[in-house]
């Protein structure tokens, strides 16, 4: 790991901060199991440590998107937890699904035949989950692949199914109806399969006053995100504090940063800090997004770079001003929404783009790697 003398920012990744918001969200959906949700390295926070800590916490099932994730997560779970495959079965990757011990949400007749046909070869049952597309159209089983299938069960011939889902198009909106549309779908299919866990609801689902079936698959509300469109109720997870690199000050009519974009008006002082969009803060932000110093608001002046950025602290006073200083980028006076707000994005981008050259933290009551060791 990067020294953090040596890094241009510091990430800090608050995991009693994600076991909160775990909590938070199995009291809301209750009896209502919560799964963890970690693809995409855990949304950029670090999938190895978030999954112990939710292990720890109680978590028995795992979400990824890609069986490459799962290959690499899986010997770090016990044998008992579940680590499901979103994405489904690529051709010829059936029997590296087998071997991980991963289980593959099914999205088609065709993956469900290739699962089925290696379950058969190899005289076992192999667990899967079942996805149904409840209107979205992105994946899952489509209304006439849904016919087929309850027209012959023999499709599923040797596999074990644990869990039918399904995936909200409009769940962060509660005054959508569509949210009531893909209910009744999801109920319509499930009911033909009695006895077989159902999950329905992510972040902002389980945030709906609706039935939450056995299991809900929480992502971004762990990691801090709004899960809905109004008030956050999450605790932050993500902080980032960079470092002042340099400090110069201009006269009027000094352009600063590639194109001269930003001009500045009166005698100003520039700070310059090594992050830039290889580090995941977004171009986007060229002259409109902000840092904090000391709880000033400091905006980003000029463009974006790729290895650092320009920032106007001109009313921050100067004993806060120094190579080395602190600047906060996520932290108590910035979310991750709010940034995503001044990109035109949402904290899912941001927290999944958060660089690699960044030093890490994880901050824990306990060591995680005494709690793996625990639980392993
Ligand atoms: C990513 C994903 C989730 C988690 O969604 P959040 O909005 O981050 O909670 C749940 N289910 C599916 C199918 C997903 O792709």
């Amino acid at each position: 790991m990067t020294p953090v003398d040596c890094a241009g920012a510091l990430l800090s990744i608050d995991l009693n901060a994600l076991v909160e918001n775990y909590r938070l969200i199995a009291r809301r959906v209750a009896p209502a199991e919560v799964a963890g949700v970690v693809k995409a390295d855990a949304y950029g926070t670090g999938a190895s440590a978030v999954a112990a800590a939710l292990l720890e916490a109680g978590c028995r099932r795992f979400f990824v998107a890609q069986l490459e994730e799962a290959i690499a997560l899986k010997p770090e779970l016990p044998d008992s937890v579940q680590l499901f495959v979103l994405n489904g079965l690529q051709p010829g990757a059936e029997r590296h699904c087998r071997d991980a011990g991963a289980i593959p949400v099914l999205n088609s007749l065709d993956q469900i035949r290739r699962w089925s046909q290696l379950a058969q070869a190899s005289g076992r049952t192999l667990p899967a989950a079942l996805q149904v597309d409840s209107g979205m159209a992105r994946l899952g089983l489509s209304p006439d692949e849904v016919r087929a299938l309850l027209a012959d069960r023999s499709l599923l011939e040797g596999i074990e199914l644990v869990l039918i889902l399904s995936h909200l198009a409009c769940a962060d909106d509660p005054s959508s109806a569509f949210n009531d549309k893909q209910v009744a779908a999801f109920n319509d299919f499930t009911r033909h399969f009695p006895g077989v866990s159902r999950s329905l609801d992510n972040s902002g689902g389980s945030f709906l006053n609706h039935p939450h079936y056995e299991v809900v698959r929480a992502g971004i509300a762990l990691y801090g995100g709004a899960p809905q469109d109004s008030a956050n109720p999450m605790h932050p997870v993500v902080s980032l504090e960079a470092r002042i690199a340099q400090l110069r000050t201009v006269g009027p009519g000094t352009g600063v940063g590639y194109g001269l974009s930003h001009l500045a008006e009166e005698t100003s002082h520039i700070a310059t800090i090594p992050v830039g969009y290889a580090d995941g803060w977004p171009r986007h932000l060229s002259n409109r997004g902000s840092a904090f110093i000391g709880g000033i608001r400091v905006p980003i002046v000029g463009r974006v770079s790729m290895d650092s950025m320009t920032l106007d602290v001109t009313h921050v006073p100067d004993m806060l001003l120094y190579p080395g200083a602190p600047v906060e980028l996520l932290g108590p006076h910035q979310s991750i929404d709010d940034v995503a707000a001044d990109a035109g994005t949402i904290s899912y981008e941001i927290l999944t783009q958060l660089g690699h050259r960044y030093r890490r933290e994880y901050r824990l009551a306990e060591p995680a790697e005494q709690k793996r060791s625990m639980t392993a």
